[in-house]
C-alpha cells in the first residue's frame, strides 16, 4: 500500500477491534504526549537563564544536597510553566477510554498531572510528580509548613526540608507504581504504547513484557521507534489526534 492515509486506516480497525475486546488495558505515556499540551522535555525547558546549566546540575540528589535553593528555583520555575499548560484531546480520550473498557491501567513516565487533570484516576506515576512536596526527612509526600527560616519550603508535619517529588536521575523508580505496572503489563491483553521513544528502561520493558505474555501492542508515536517493528500495530501520528479517533470508532459493549 503506497497511500500513507490509506494505510492508517486500515490500521485503525484492527486497534478498535482489539479495545472493543479488551478485558484489560494497560497503557504507558511518555513525553510525546506532554509535549502535544506545549510541556517542554528537561532538556529543552533548559532555555535563556538556565541554558549554561546540565539536566545533571538540577535534576539529581546530589544536585539538591549542594545548593538546595538553585534547584527550587529551577523547578519552581518548571512548576509555574506547568501550571500554564492544559491537558490535549489525548489526555482527555485516555480518561474516556477507562470508562469504556472493563479495566484500565494507566502508567504514565510524565511529571505533569495532565492525566489526573483530564480525569484519569489511579495514574501510576513512574517519575513522580512535578507539583508534589516530598518530606526529605520522612521520605513521603508531604504538605507545607507555613514558617521556614531559610527561605526554604518545610514541612507541615516534621519541618524537615522538602524536595520536589520526582524520580532524579540516579535515583529508582517508587516501587509502588513500578510493581503495579509490571503486574499490570503481564495481565493485560492490550498494552498501547503512546508518545514514548520505547527507550529508557525500566518503563520499555513494559511493552516487552506485554508483548511476551501475548497482549496486542499498539504503539501511537508520530515517528517509529524501537519498538514498532515488534508492535502489532503501530499508528503513526499524534496521540492527541489517533486516541480521539480510536475512542469514536470504538462500539458501545
Ligand atoms: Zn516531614
Amino acid at each position: 500500500m503506497n497511500d500513507p492515509a490509506a494505510a492508517l486506516e486500515s490500521l485503525i480497525e484492527p486497534a478498535v477491534a482489539a479495545l472493543h475486546s479488551a478485558r484489560h488495558v494497560c497503557v504507558i505515556t511518555g513525553a510525546g504526549v506532554s509535549a502535544e499540551s506545549g510541556v517542554p522535555t528537561f532538556r529543552d525547558a533548559l532555555t535563556g537563564h538556565w541554558s549554561k546549566f546540565n539536566p545533571e546540575d538540577l535534576a539529581t540528589p546530589e544536585a539538591f544536597e549542594r545548593n538546595p535553593r538553585f534547584v527550587w528555583d529551577w523547578y519552581e520555575s518548571r512548576r509555574e510553566m506547568i501550571r500554564r499548560v492544559e491537558p490535549n484531546p489525548g489526555h482527555y480520550a485516555l480518561a474516556q477510554l477507562a470508562r469504556r473498557v472493563p479495566r484500565l491501567t494507566l502508567v504514565t513516565q510524565n511529571v505533569d498531572g495532565l492525566h489526573q487533570r483530564a480525569g484519569s484516576r489511579g495514574v501510576l506515576e513512574y517519575h513522580g510528580n512535578i507539583l508534589r512536596d516530598r518530606c526529605t526527612v520522612e521520605r513521603v509526600a508531604a504538605s507545607r509548613s507555613d514558617a521556614s527560616n531559610d527561605g526554604l519550603p518545610k514541612c507541615a508535619a516534621c519541618g524537615g526540608l522538602l524536595r520536589p517529588d520526582v524520580v532524579w536521575f540516579g535515583e529508582v523508580i517508587p516501587a509502588g507504581p513500578m510493581l503495579a505496572a509490571a503486574e499490570a503489563a503481564a495481565d493485560c491483553d492490550v498494552f498501547l504504547s503512546i508518545g514514548t521513544s520505547s527507550l529508557v528502561y525500566p518503563a520499555a520493558g513494559l511493552a516487552e513484557c506485554a508483548l511476551d505474555s501475548g497482549a496486542t501492542v499498539i504503539e501511537i508515536n508520530p515517528n517509529p521507534t524501537d519498538l514498532s517493528a515488534a508492535a502489532s500495530i503501530a499508528l503513526g501520528g499524534a496521540s492527541g489526534v489517533m486516541l480521539p479517533r480510536l475512542l469514536a470508532a470504538l462500539p458501545p459493549r
